[in-house]
Order: structure tokens, then C-alpha cells, then sequence
């Protein structure tokens, strides 16, 4: 009984993802399906996260081909690289939406196969750009993160999340409707709701993918800010085409064309990766320095 209502908690989060993961509803009911087989699941005690020449193809389409990083345990992973070169689908592959074909990918040394989506899912936070909200109230919304969870609890994680300050303008606070997928909120509104999401859910690992583009500054700021906060001692890949917002990571991977081409510092790729080197240069010359 533990397990299902476990297994229901994470998939609601998951489902609130199908935006992130647009065509996976076939996924989503195979997922559903899986039997949690005692004996075989593994729970993992520790989040450092490996990539091991991982290969995958949707449909004939080989877009990851030979991957290989690791991202440490309270550490702050940034991917990098050109449009369509295969970030997102890492993400997925991580987070078992998809499987991958060749290679392995393990959290605290274990096989990702060899762990109950269940268990997987209730280890992992994803925040993105394209946040799915339900025609519901701003509870219930935020819920979504751990479905047990207390008034009080939910509160707390809206606070961190700064959903506070929109809360106090609704008509009927967290009781307020939020429309079709959250069409009485703005972009920046609709982040925040899934910040608290993540903060409530308090899960080890954190996925972020292309969070607070095409925000406004103060919006963009105040993200940032929560966001900073989210990511205190956890495990973190953060996707961004946002290069100031990646400089400081513990390590940052360069992608190009479904492969790793370089992985370090900002200070090191600066001088050693070509492709690194223009993507700054380029961001520099299109970006405001807001941070
Ligand atoms: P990025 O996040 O770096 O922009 P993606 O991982 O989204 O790149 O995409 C990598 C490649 O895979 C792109 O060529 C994209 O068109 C393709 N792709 C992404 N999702 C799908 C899908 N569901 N089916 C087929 N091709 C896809
Ligand atoms: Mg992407």
C-alpha cells in the first residue's frame, strides 16, 4: 500500500511534466504499469550521477551518441551547447522517460534499470521552462510536490518559492482558481509555482531545464534567487543557454551534435573549447549582465 500511494505521489509530479516530456504519454501508461519487484529495487543512498557512453535514437534518429560525464553529489552540473544537440533528451534519459539504447547511466553507482521508477521519480525534482498547471487552486497546485503534505508545509514551500507575494493579491489566496493550465498567471508566476513544487517535493536531485527564459529582469532576478536557494546541497544539472547564469557551476559540459566535446571550468573552457568560448562571446554580446 506504501508503495502505490508512493508510486501515486511521484507520478502526479510526473504528470504535471508532460509538457517537458510532450510525447510521452505512451511512456507515461507503461510507467504506470510497472510493477515494483521487491528484492530488485534498490535504493540509493547516494546521488552522484554518471553518464557511461550512453547512445540513444528516437525512432532513426540517432541523437545521443557516446556520452560520457559525471556530476557529483551536492554539486552543481551545467550543460551547455547549440539547439537540438541533445540536453533536454539527457535530462529525459536521467529521469528514465526515456530508455537508452547502449551504455549506462547510474545514481549512486546503481544502474538506473536496476531502480523502481517509483523510487527514481521520488528522488528527483525537474523544474523547466514550460510549466504544467492543473485547473485547480494554488494548494493544490503546489501540492502536486508531495501530496501528503500539510497546510503548513505547503505554505512554507510557497514562501521559499516567493509565491507568498502573488498569493496575497488573489481573490481567495491559495483557495484562488488558476484558470486552464494556469492561464491567470503570468510566465514568471507560473515558475514560481513550480519552484514550491520542488522545494515541498525537497528531493536529492534537481533538474532544471531553460528556467526563467523569456522572463522579464525582475521576474528573472527573483528566480534566480529561489532558485539559488532550491539548489543548496543537492545534486544539479542545470540546462541553460543562459551563459552567466552557468559560470559558476562546480563543472560545465560542453555539448555538440548528441556528444560530450568538453567538460570543466568556466575559466579552463574559456581557454580550452572553441565552441565554449563562442558561446560566451555570443551571450555577451546579447545578453544584459543582470546577475
Ligand atoms: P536541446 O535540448 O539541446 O535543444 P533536444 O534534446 O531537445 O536538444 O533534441 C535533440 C535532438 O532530438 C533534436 O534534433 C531534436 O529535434 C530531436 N528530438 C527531440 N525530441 C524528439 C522526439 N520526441 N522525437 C524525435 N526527435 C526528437
Ligand atoms: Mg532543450
Amino acid at each position: 500500500v506504501t508503495t502505490i500511494s508512493h508510486q501515486y505521489a511521484s507520478l502526479s509530479e510526473f504528470i504535471a511534466a508532460i509538457f517537458f516530456f510532450e510525447d510521452s504519454y505512451d511512456r507515461i501508461r507503461d510507467l504506470m504499469d510497472e510493477e515494483v519487484q521487491p528484492g530488485i529495487d534498490k535504493e540509493v543512498q547516494k546521488f552522484d550521477i554518471c553518464f557511461n557512453d550512453v547512445e540513444f535514437q528516437y525512432g532513426d534518429n540517432k541523437v545521443i551518441n557516446g556520452v560520457s560525464f559525471t556530476a557529483n553529489q551536492n554539486a552543481v552540473t551545467a550543460i551547455v551547447g547549440p539547439s537540438g544537440c541533445g540536453k533536454t533528451t539527457v535530462l529525459r534519459l536521467l529521469s528514465r522517460l526515456y530508455d537508452y539504447d547502449k551504455g549506462e547511466v547510474t545514481v549512486g553507482g546503481e544502474d538506473i534499470k536496476s531502480i523502481s521508477t517509483a523510487s527514481l521519480f521520488s528522488k528527483i525534482s525537474i523544474v523547466f521552462q514550460n510549466v504544467e498547471l492543473f485547473n485547480t487552486s494554488v494548494m493544490e497546485n503546489i501540492r502536486l510536490g508531495r501530496k501528503d503534505a500539510t497546510d503548513e508545509e505547503v505554505f512554507a514551500a510557497a514562501k521559499l518559492a516567493n509565491v507568498d507575494e502573488i498569493v496575497a493579491k488573489m481573490p481567495d489566496g491559495y483557495e484562488t482558481q488558476i484558470g486552464e493550465n494556469g492561464s491567470k498567471l503570468s510566465g514568471g508566476e507560473r515558475q514560481r509555482i513550480s519552484i514550491a513544487r520542488a522545494f515541498l517535493k525537497d528531493a536529492p536531485i534537481i533538474l532544471l531545464d531553460e528556467i526563467s527564459a523569456s522572463l522579464d529582469v525582475e521576474n528573472e532576478m527573483e528566480i534566480q534567487n529561489s532558485i539559488n536557494k532550491l539548489i543548496e546541497n543537492k545534486t544539479v544539472i542545470i540546462v541553460s543557454h543562459r551563459m552567466k547564469s552557468i559560470e559558476k557551476a562546480d563543472k560545465i559540459v560542453v555539448m555538440d551534435n548528441g556528444k560530450v566535446v568538453s567538460a570543466g571550468k568556466h575559466e579552463e573552457l574559456i581557454k580550452s573549447s572553441k565552441l565554449y568560448g563562442d558561446m560566451v562571446r555570443k551571450s555577451q554580446l546579447t545578453e544584459e549582465y543582470i546577475y
